[in-house]
């Protein structure tokens, strides 16, 4: 069997456009510029990256992009207040605090002074809290970019066995939350499961988000089953040359695609999707903030 390819490239494109729409509308019959306001504190390159190509993202879909660059020695005190300051800004929607932090500044205490209806992110704890418990919240990207593929290749999620291998509070237990709410039995693996392959094998749809590369191997997979690959790993890659490197995920691509019914390649799988739906969250955000409709 050889697996379908769940192009997450061009679903995120097909969610940008949705998105892109949206704010038109806003605009036109409202007057409103939604705004996505991300601070970034120091210069690690991911980070850099990722902040970047998040404001190219923002302002192709017509909206209002702030960034916040702070060097690395900014004191927890000011870093506060720059939020504080987006928080009370009613032309910022979303606002997103780029993880990791330098070692002085306190994650937790940055992320939960965030207005929790701004939180684009979904890592408040509020926002945690009403995950759990089912009601409406402001869902992390990452898991809830899976969720849509996983929705859009399966007619219905419930009752199917789903594995989440990691148990992270930005990717592994968001993700349970939502298998959970769509009526998964789901199953967390971690670091200290017991004959992990086993676990995997019972699984219609498993989510890696583990960052070790290629760890997930064909002969972990039920025939069939939904393979969603979150990890991003960067490996030496001699055969295109000296000091090469490549990004692989957390699955063994060939090995897997020889047994999945349908896998998401990386790149181009839940990468694409993760930026797709900070914008849809911001959307979201904006809505809610003006007693709006919200979308689908
Ligand atoms: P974390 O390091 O926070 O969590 C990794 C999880 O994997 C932990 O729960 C850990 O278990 C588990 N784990 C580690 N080793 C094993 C093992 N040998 N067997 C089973 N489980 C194991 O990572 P994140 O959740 O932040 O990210 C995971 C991956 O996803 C990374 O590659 C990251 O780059 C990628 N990522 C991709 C995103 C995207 O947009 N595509 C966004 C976010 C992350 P334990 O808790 O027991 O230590």
């Amino acid at each position: 069997m050889t697996a379908t390819v769940i192009d997450g490239k061009a679903f995120a494109a097909k969610v940008r456009g949705q998105v892109a729409d949206h704010v038109a509308r806003l605009k036109e019959d409202h007057g409103i510029t939604p705004g996505l306001a991300v601070v970034l504190v120091g210069e690690d390159p991911a980070s850099q990256v990722y902040v970047r190509s998040k404001g190219k993202m923002t302002v192709e879909v017509g909206m209002k992009s702030v960034e916040h660059r702070l060097d690395a020695e900014t004191s927890e005190e000011d870093l506060l207040a720059v939020v504080k300051s987006l928080n009370a800004d009613p032309e910022i929607h979303g606002i997103l605090v780029q993880l990791p932090l330098p070692g002085h500044l306190n994650e937790d205490l940055v992320i939960n002074s965030i207005d929790p209806a701004k939180d684009v992110d979904g890592f408040h704890i509020s926002n945690v809290g009403l995950l759990g418990t089912g009601q409406k919240s402001m869902v992390p990207c990452t898991p809830l970019g899976c969720l849509m593929m996983l929705r859009d290749h399966h007619e219905s999620l419930s009752g199917l066995n789903a594995v989440v291998i990691g148990r992270s509070n930005i990717v592994g237990k968001p993700m349970a939350q939502l298998l959970l709410g769509d009526s998964c039995t789901v199953t967390i693996a971690h670091s200290r499961t017991k004959d992990i392959q086993d676990v995997v094998r019972g699984a219609d749809v498993v989510v890696a988000a583990v960052g070790r590369p290629e760890m997930v191997t064909g002969d972990w997979i039920k025939p069939g089953a939904t393979v969603i690959d979150v990890g991003i790993n960067r490996i030496n890659a001699p055969e295109k040359g000296e000091g090469k490197t490549r990004l692989v995920g957390d699955c063994d691509y060939e090995s897997c695609a020889e047994v999945a019914g349908a896998i998401t390649p990386v790149p181009g799988g839940v990468g694409p999707m993760t930026i797709a739906c900070l914008l849809a969250n911001t959307v979201t955000a904006c809505c809610r903030a003006n007693g709006l409709a919200e979308p689908e």
